[in-house]
């Protein structure tokens, strides 16, 4: 999310699947022709046909989106072309949000496991997706070994399934930034760069971790048994919490004697477009300039992540859950001293600033997480307080981000209940965070390509946006079950994983036809394929870099997009939309 540097001098290599598209498309049109089949499963895709490129659940609503004329549509097999299933389209409708004529393709009643393709007569086919109770395992694997990419100050290698996709410990130079309040060395190790860049910010480590410890804490029954391979898999911790607590063990050590957090540890300017060991900048921790140094909303957010790294890590490490109790407690303190110091960049600091000038949020959030951890009525009294201020949050039609984190504080209150907690506070959560689901699923239904995304949502990071409707409904369910919120919560899974306007998956190594360019230092060597597993921005009416300003003026808002590593403000990848993305698959896995 930070905003990153920008670098000239595209030039696009084909990439060898490419390269052999036209040998293929040949082979494949004459094998067609000598079976005397409409379509088969070599057939090169139609971009007009839009499916999941990953798939769907057996028993969940089944739909891909046409964009071309047509009347009717068939499911066949991959293996062997058999037709499956057979249905008519609906009507043409309609997208504003992307300018398309949309028809929709209903094949839920498919619920036979296996791989298939739509065949639309007089448009072509699809890309092949599959059906099957844990399609969407492999995609969570990718998702979560992400962020072990990520990691700084350390080696990383993804191992024998992408061989070449490692590099050596990066970053190992730190030191205090005058801003900080201190001055000389600073130990580097830990955490995850932040995004495109190399940056690491506790802010956007607040939601990106606190994501991934609900993730656990909600679906843990479905993750228990899922390995990473990661340095630390098989050491009887769940690996998913292995993986948060490389970036928690960062944070606490942006934790000052005091009590305050630093809000960042950044080189001063962005790096050229380099792999991490080759940036040999010196990694500043940088603080607000003056007394008190540290930030209100860092501090609350480190405060609020492990007051739940207290609650998970309970289990498997009591000794490290303590030291977050603590951690967290502390941190409280000092918010309560300090209810809203913000941050700027001070001068000569030019990387990603993640302003926010109003710390009440994060505060609230930090309150209910310390409360359903410590059932210490101080916590408990502070959140009823200032309830009244943030409970219309719930109702506003926009999902929880870094900066707008009421609705975590909020929800927390209500999943952790105990004795003690207000009772018409839990009832009024549970109404408001219900009425704001069902609005979102019946704005969704209408919405041409199923995507609960409205024309204002296309903003910079769009994509984490759709994942966090997508949490938002799963947090709804979790709450107050209902089985239309799963399903729209899927609906925006397959809006990110190719049914969109593009019919781009969104996910890098992921899907049929994933995007290859992400704005992401790492993957620069455009003649391969980008690190896989990370999550596209995706389209932002914004227009805030050269690529999208230079794209057509009129376009509709959801197809200001490029697949271009320069497009940082539509195709960067960064920890919180990534951690949403997380949140969402783990939701839709099976219970081992
Ligand atoms: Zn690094």
């Amino acid at each position: 999310m930070a905003k990153s540097s920008r670098r000239q001098g595209t030039h696009r290599a084909a990439t060898c699947a490419r390269k052999l598209l036209p040998f293929v498309f040949v082979l494949c049109i004459g094998l067609c022709f000598a079976m005397k089949q409409t379509a088969c499963a070599t057939e090169p895709a139609s971009a007009q046909i839009k499916v999941d490129q990953v798939g769907y659940l057996p028993a969940s609503a089944k739909i891909a989106v046409v964009t071309a004329p047509a009347t009717h549509f068939e499911v066949k097999r991959a293996s062997d072309d058999s037709t499956v299933f057979q249905g008519e389209l609906g009507p043409a409708t309609p997208d504003v949000d992307t300018g398309d004529s949309v028809q929709l393709a209903d094949f839920s009643k498919l619920r036979e496991p296996g791989t298939y393709y739509l065949n639309v007569p007089g448009v072509g086919r699809s890309w092949t997706f599959s059906i099957r109770r844990d399609v969407f395992s492999h995609t969570y694997y990718l998702a979560m070994r992400a962020f072990y990419g990520q990691r700084c100050g350390t080696a990383v290698d993804l191992g024998p399934e992408f061989p070449e996709y490692k590099h050596p410990a990066c970053h190992l130079k730190g030191e205090f930034h005058a801003s900080s309040g201190k001055q000389g060395e600073r130990d580097n190790v830990g955490g995850w760069h932040d995004a495109g860049d190399y940056g690491r910010y506790v802010v956007n480590s607040g939601i990106a971790t606190g994501t991934l410890l609900w993730t656990w804490e909600i679906f843990g029954a479905r993750l228990k048994g899922i390995k990473l391979n990661i340095p630390e898999s098989g050491n009887g911790t769940p690996d998913i919490l292995n993986e948060a607590r490389w970036n928690l063990e960062w944070m606490l050590k942006m934790h000052d004697d005091d009590g305050g957090a630093w809000h960042k540890q950044t080189s001063e300017r962005f790096p050229a477009f380099v792999m991490p060991e080759d940036d040999h900048s010196t990694s500043m921790v940088v603080g607000t300039g003056k007394e008190p140094y540290k930030s209100t909303c860092a501090t609350a957010d480190l405060a609020a992540v492990a007051a739940i790294a207290a609650r998970v890590y309970q289990p498997f490490d009591a000794k490290f859950a303590a030291r977050n109790l603590e951690a967290a407690r502390k941190a409280w303190l000092w918010t309560e001293k300090y209810p809203n110091v913000t941050f700027k960049n001070p001068p000569g600091v030019t990387t990603g600033e993640y302003g926010d000038d109003y710390c009440g949020d994060e505060r609230l959030w930090a309150a209910a997480e310390l409360w359903r951890t410590t059932g210490d009525p101080k916590y408990s009294e502070y959140f009823v307080k200032q309830y009244p201020d943030f409970r219309a949050s719930l109702e506003a039609m926009t999902p929880e981000d870094w900066k707008d984190l009421a609705d975590m504080g909020l929800w927390t209150y209500a999943l952790g209940a105990r004795k003690g907690s207000d009772p018409e506070l839990l009832a009024d959560i549970r109404k408001r965070t219900a009425q704001a689901a069902q609005a979102i699923v019946e704005r969704t239904r209408k919405n041409p390509y199923h995507v609960s995304l409205q024309a204002k949502d296309y903003v910079w990071g769009s994509n984490g946006v759709a994942a966090s409707y997508g949490t938002e409904l799963l947090v709804a369910n979790a709450l107050s079950p209902d089985p239309a919120y799963v399903a729209t919560a899927l609906d925006n899974l397959h809006y990110l994983l190719g049914r969109n306007t593009f019919s781009l998956c969104w996910v890098t190594q992921v899907g049929a036809n994933p995007y290859h360019h992400p704005h992401h230092r790492p993957s620069a060597d455009k003649t391969r394929e980008p690190w896989p597993g990370m999550l596209s921005g995706g389209p932002n009416a914004g227009r805030q870099d050269n690529v999208l300003r230079n794209l057509p003026q009129g376009l509709p808002p959801a197809r200001i997009y490029a697949d271009d590593q320069d497009s940082y403000a539509s195709n960067e990848i960064a920890i919180n939309w990534q951690a949403a993305l997380v949140f969402l698959l783990a939701g839709t896995l099976p219970v081992n």
